[in-house]
């Protein structure tokens, strides 16, 4: 199985944008004492959950993306956890909850936001369920469009897999912060994927280090052509063994 990561197709004629974000978040945290490590990261995000059961003083502190101390931040992460996929990673900076903002422009069949959101039209998702394509659980978006034709867009909440092939990570890592875990590591220039890392089972997915890389499967890509949808274009990764 061939695997590819998925970019905008910056070259089509679609001029869709969003200006929007999810309607809650985890905050950052404030920097680590030891190795300076903080704030938060928006790539993680998972639309379908529904955080609307909480107290309303506690979705303030879920609205508001300021770092908050480590004890803080894990009161939170705890109080999300119970309303989120089990596989989740809730890391600081995590996207929660329905995507609301504004939008303009003409949309393609799939837009890529940001590197790190996939967002496909209501008609061209039916259509990759019904080619089979797996991992495709999408949360329609509350955006307002400006323009006639406002397209029925829906955000995937993707699971994480995929993990960086040891050959293209450095021989020589720097150990993890011993105060809060973080580790200082450029992200490779080349992506090789580690093929015992990878799901059978799912065809669209977040890698599990890297957020901000969205990855879908040669089946994906073979739906994907075969029903003409647009908006994004593959890069196929290199996968190796052991
Ligand atoms: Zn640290």
């Amino acid at each position: 199985m061939k695997f590819y990561r998925v970019h905008q197709d910056t070259a089509s004629a679609y001029t869709g944008s969003l200006d929007a974000v999810n309607k809650w978040c985890l905050p950052g945290v404030e920097p680590c004492s030891r190795c300076h490590a903080g704030g938060g990261s928006p790539w993680l995000s998972y639309p379908c959950v529904d955080l609307s059961s909480l107290p309303r003083t506690e979705l303030e502190k879920l609205s508001d993306p300021w770092p908050v101390s480590r004890e803080e931040f894990s009161r939170l992460q705890a109080l999300v956890a119970p309303l989120a996929p089990s596989w989740a990673l809730l890391e600081p900076g995590a996207q929660l909850g329905p995507c609301e903002g504004k939008g303009s422009g003409r949309f393609g069949s799939l837009f890529l936001s940001d590197a790190a959101s996939l967002f496909v039209q209501q008609a061209s998702l039916g259509g990759l369920v019904a080619a089979g394509v797996k991992g495709l659980e999408g949360c329609p978006v509350t955006i307002r469009f400006r323009g006639k034709q406002a397209p029925a867009l829906l955000q995937l909440q993707l699971e994480l897999h995929g993990l960086l092939h040891r050959d293209c990570l450095p021989a020589v890592r720097e150990p993890p912060c011993l105060t809060c875990g973080a580790r200082k590591e450029d992200w490779p220039r080349t992506l090789i994927l580690d093929a015992a890392s990878l799901p059978e089972d799912r065809d669209v997915f977040r890698h599990r280090q890297g957020w901000a890389t969205v990855i879908v499967s040669e089946r994906f890509v073979e739906a994907v052509t075969r029903l003409e949808l647009d908006g994004v274009r593959f890069e196929e990764l290199e996968v190796r063994e052991g």
